[in-house]
């Protein structure tokens, strides 16, 4: 059995991106085909409330998830794991 928390075990189901850069490169994409597209600088941080995504290019809210009253053990293991800092979560 996987480990749920292991890195190689997420799967996106949908990609968080800023919707400003994504139609930034969309219109980059019709003046040049062959062109880079600029790359994601999100910032991903803890808030009072859950987990924020920021556009640090933009400054500005793509994604905030509110866990509530739900036990967030599961997210101080992931941080753990990933390094993150847990001890004021
Ligand atoms: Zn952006």
């Amino acid at each position: 059995m996987s480990d749920p928390l292991s890195p190689k075990s997420i799967i996106p189901a949908e990609v968080v991106e800023c919707l400003i850069c994504k139609a930034e490169n969309e219109t980059a994409r019709r003046h040049d085909p062959d062109g880079d597209e600029a790359p994601a600088l999100l910032q991903i941080g803890r808030t009072p409330l859950g987990l924020q995504v920021w556009c640090l290019r933009h400054d500005t809210n793509v994604y905030h998830v509110e866990f509530g009253k739900h036990d967030l053990s599961v997210l101080r293991m992931f941080e753990a794991q990933i390094g993150g800092s847990a001890a004021d979560a």
